[in-house]
């Protein structure tokens, strides 16, 4: 019996144990569809959601998480009430955000919770010294000379779940000697793709909602359309893959099968490719460097007679111009595009401004907020909520 209990011991213990910080979302039900389907691998500690209590307390039933954080404060007798007598420990607010991630039995922390919010629990997490698998890509707008620098500091991965970078990823495994030429990040082009300035001066929310290749959260369905998640990305991979502003291009690829392409010094391009499925990248993320066996559907290429590509239309489509524009310029410039972004996105999402006035929007909050040329945590924060500010008083 003695033996029989060490080894189940030794068994639990390679598991790897997780937290998801935004465990209701898009990216937060496929994190747990993966879980679930490889549950000899992994250990749910956390789930986190900001005010869906239904399906947050719907999840810990289901999976038993050591512990939940709901972000609504109002709401936390609520799903205390309904996850006490199952012996889960129940936490309200954004400090417990913070604090739940540096729990002794995580290893992996997803953060898979949207915008700025995601910063600060991402920084407890690498402080703490648990591996990153960075959905939130906002993180690493906002921060990411401070987010790379902590994660060099304190020895941890980020692991990232965005299929582009995810891609990217994937080819640099074996290559990590290699140094990078370029990389090639693919863009859907999303519902507006080849349409000129006027024509989508009175798009409306419902069609820029409908992304053609990706079902996701709103705020992403949004920057998908105006292309700002290129850029934002754009940003994230020079972060994550240490590279200069100039060894970064976007292809526009509407069919989403290439994921993103590497080049390196030897003029060789990868590719890596599949059926888009975010699936995928998460598994990678949380699993690696193991490829764990999935049943994800798998690509045809009957279906598929052209894998085309185009130029983006840096004219019609600014928000990707101005991320490229923040990159040269540096300092809290994409922290001030980040903010001003979020908020001009809120606001067309409640229909108090047009598709192209986004545009607008953040072109006042670059010209505005002051700039800050080497920024620590605190200018980080404090440019953020002057960004927001300069922002509500140009939409009031
Ligand atoms: P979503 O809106 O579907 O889900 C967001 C989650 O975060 C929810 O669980 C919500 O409760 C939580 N949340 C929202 N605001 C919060 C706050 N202020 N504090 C704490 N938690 C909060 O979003 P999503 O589409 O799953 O995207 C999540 C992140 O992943 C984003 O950064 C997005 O850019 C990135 N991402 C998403 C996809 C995708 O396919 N959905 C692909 C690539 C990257
Ligand atoms: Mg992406």
């Amino acid at each position: 019996m003695a033996t029989f209990a060490a080894r189940k011991k030794s068994v639990e213990k390679e598991k790897r144990h997780i937290a998801i910080l935004g465990s209701t979302g898009s990216i937060g039900t496929q994190a747990l569809e993966v879980l679930e389907a490889n549950s000899d691998f992994f250990e749910l500690e956390v789930i986190t959601a900001q005010s869906n209590s239904d399906l947050l307390i719907a999840q810990a039933k289901k999976f038993r998480p050591n512990t939940v954080v709901i972000g609504d404060e109002n709401k936390y007798s609520e799903v205390n009430d309904a996850l006490f007598p199952l012996g889960i420990k129940v936490f309200a607010g954004q400090d417990a955000l913070a604090q739940v991630v540096e729990m002794e039995p995580i290893d992996m922390v997803l953060t898979a919770l949207v915008g700025y919010a995601g910063l600060r629990p991402t920084i407890a997490a690498i402080k703490a010294g648990k591996q990153i698998a960075l959905a939130n890509k906002e993180t690493l707008v906002v921060a990411g000379d401070l987010i790379t620098r902590l994660a060099a500091e304190y020895g941890v991965n980020i692991l990232p779940v965005d299929s582009e970078h995810s891609a990217i990823f994937q080819c640099l495994v074996g290559e990590f000697h290699n140094p990078i030429e370029k990389i090639y990040l693919t863009a859907s082009g999303g519902p507006f793709r080849g349409k000129k300035r006027d024509e989508l001066l009175h798009i409306t929310k419902a069609q820029a909602l409908k992304h053609p290749n990706w079902v996701m959260g709103a705020k992403i369905t949004i920057d998908s359309a105006t292309l700002m998640n290129k850029g934002l990305e754009v940003i994230e991979a020079k972060w994550l893959f240490n590279l200069r502003q100039d060894q970064i291009d976007v292809i526009v690829h509407p069919q989403s099968i290439i994921h993103s392409i590497v080049q390196f010094e030897d003029g060789s391009m990868k590719a890596q490719m599949g059926l888009p499925d975010m699936k995928l990248p998460i598994q990678f993320a949380l699993g690696y460097p193991q490829r764990l066996k999935s049943d994800f559907e798998r690509f045809n290429f009957a279906n598929y007679a052209n894998l085309t590509f185009e130029k983006p239309d840096y004219n019609t489509f600014r928000n990707l111009q101005f991320a490229f524009d923040a990159l040269q310029k540096g300092g809290n410039a994409a922290c001030v595009l980040n903010a001003a972004n979020e908020i001009a996105v809120e606001a067309f999402l409640k229909d108090e401004i047009g598709f192209l006035a986004m545009s607008d929007l953040i072109a006042h909050c670059t010209d505005k907020v002051s700039f800050v040329a080497k920024p620590n945590y605190e200018d980080y924060v404090q440019s953020d909520e002057e960004t927001r500010r300069i922002a509500t008083q140009y939409l009031n």
